[in-house]
């Protein structure tokens, strides 16, 4: 059997790794970044950072621009099938979602981790009560999907297909409703003048991944109708 370090002997090991951790250089791809690594991880505490708020460490926001025409195109597809199996199951499930009737476990980052992140259920009670609504969040999700496979010239690497697109959905939806304020017993209201808060990295993450996950089939359904259409309509085209 294996001995168990005490508690203080394992920490002081983690510190140790730490200190030859840090001695390394962030391990950003590409290279580019020559700041030491922070603590355990592999990149510098700038890269880090940015990794826990976007998905990935040269993640940044989605500009709303580039998602407007994906938004319009998923809205009109919505209101165009009413009857379709498809979307109302994937609508009937983000509901679900939101009022909270997931069990806990389908929220879950990966494997190791058996909880949800914290407060997540909170979020999701107020993008609820907020009335956020499944074909609303589908439509946002939708859009950020379709952007990242996009074909378009102009959208080419507006949005990788990695971690870059759950943390871009969850944050998405978590952001759609406006965010609770931020407590400082300081101020005579008991609220920061600053009321915006940011929503933890995880709690987006974790409800991407969710979504990207339940709605795969739908995508791909989604993208073959488009070129289905699409093929239709030059077919018809070209025998006008
Ligand atoms: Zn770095």
């Amino acid at each position: 059997m294996p001995i168990k370090p005490s508690p203080s002997v394992s920490r002081a090991i983690t510190r140790k790794r730490a200190t030859l951790n840090e001695q390394l250089a962030c391990a950003l791809e590409g290279g580019g970044c020559d700041r030491r690594r922070h603590a355990l991880g592999r990149h510098c505490r700038q890269h880090q950072r940015r990794r826990e708020r976007w998905g990935h460490p040269l993640g940044c926001r989605v500009p709303a621009v580039a998602l407007k025409r994906h938004l319009r195109w998923w809205r009109e597809f919505i209101g165009l099938n009413p009857e379709s199996p498809q979307l109302k199951r994937a609508v009937a499930h983000i509901a679900r979602l939101l009022r909270g009737d997931l069990p806990a476990t389908a929220l879950t980052i990966s494997w190791r981790i058996p909880r949800p992140p914290r407060g997540i259920k909170a979020h999701l009670r107020r993008l609820h009560e907020g009335g956020l609504g499944g074909a609303e969040a589908l439509a946002m999700v939708g859009a950020l999907n379709r952007l990242a496979y996009s074909e378009h010239p102009l959208d080419v690497g507006a949005l990788p297909d990695d971690d870059r697109l759950s943390v871009a959905m969850g944050r998405a939806v978590v952001l759609s409703r406006p965010l609770p304020k931020r407590r400082d017993p300081r101020t005579p209201s008991g609220y920061a003048k600053d009321k915006s808060v940011e929503p933890p990295g995880s709690i987006c993450l974790a409800l991407g991944r969710h979504l990207r996950g339940q709605l795969a089939g739908l995508f791909a359904w989604v993208t073959l109708e488009e070129r289905k259409s699409k093929d239709k309509k030059t077919r018809e085209a070209s025998a006008a």
